[in-house]
């Protein structure tokens, strides 16, 4: 229990790279900045901003993205 930040507990964001087309959706749907543009790939930058709110969850084409609350 040491990820404890304002209350909450800091949920874990995964991307299945063999899943992802690199759409960028998951970056313009996360209100919280967690992803990271990497040309030809995204990557989870700032796990510790997400509050698992599951909006990249839903938007993801191809379900790539697992968050664990
Ligand atoms: S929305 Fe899904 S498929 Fe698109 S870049 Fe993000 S993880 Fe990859
Ligand atoms: S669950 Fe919400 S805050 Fe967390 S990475 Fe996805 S869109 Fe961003």
């Amino acid at each position: 229990m040491s990820t404890e930040k304002s209350g909450h507990n800091m949920p874990e964001v995964k991307i299945d790279e063999n899943r992802c087309v690199n759409c960028k959706t998951c970056i313009s749907t996360c209100p919280m900045g967690v992803y990271v543009d990497k040309g030809d790939s995204v990557e989870v930058g700032a796990q510790e901003e997400c509050i698992a709110c599951m909006g990249c969850v839903a938007a993801c084409p191809t379900n790539a993205i697992e968050v664990i609350e």
